[in-house]
């Protein structure tokens, strides 16, 4: 099962986070320091191991991967989250028969949550995603 033996024998966990009513939190991000562009390289490439080797070590891989499941639109993933890239999703979406367009959040919810957690200011994030204050705040108080 190559890079997704991490889910072995956790698959009702990354579900349960999924389908849950709150959404996965991101506390136990180990990557806050880590440019989140590293994380979206150009379709079909993959980031340097370095990146890569934070996600194996993180405490949040498990709530990053399900963020991730529940926001993006299945037909456009994008990025690497939990460490697994688009490809990767796809096949634990299959794995947990997901059922498709199970989209919960908008694909900048997740931009939002991630520049927040390098450390952007609100204000510039609204900026960056062309949206208000307020519904940047929303994004992240979704995973606080
Ligand atoms: S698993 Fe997600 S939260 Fe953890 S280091 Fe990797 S990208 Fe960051």
């Amino acid at each position: 099962m190559d890079n997704l033996h991490f889910l072995v024998g956790r698959e009702q966990e990354l579900r349960d986070l999924i389908q849950s009513s709150q959404q996965p939190g991101t506390a136990g991000a180990a990557c806050r320091d880590v440019d989140v562009n590293l994380y979206h390289p150009a379709d079909g490439e993959r980031p340097a191991e370095g990146p890569l080797a934070v996600c194996v070590g993180c405490a949040g891989r498990m709530e990053c991967l399900a963020l991730a499941l529940r926001a993006e639109d299945p037909e456009a993933r994008h990025g690497w989250y939990g460490g697994l890239g688009p490809t990767d999703r796809d096949r634990v979406a299959a794995m947990l028969r997901l059922p498709k367009g199970a989209k919960l959040l908008p694909d900048r919810a997740l931009t939002a949550i991630r520049l927040g957690r390098d450390g952007w200011r609100i204000d510039d994030i609204a900026q960056e995603l062309g949206c208000s204050r307020r519904t940047v705040q929303r994004y992240l108080r979704s995973v606080s």
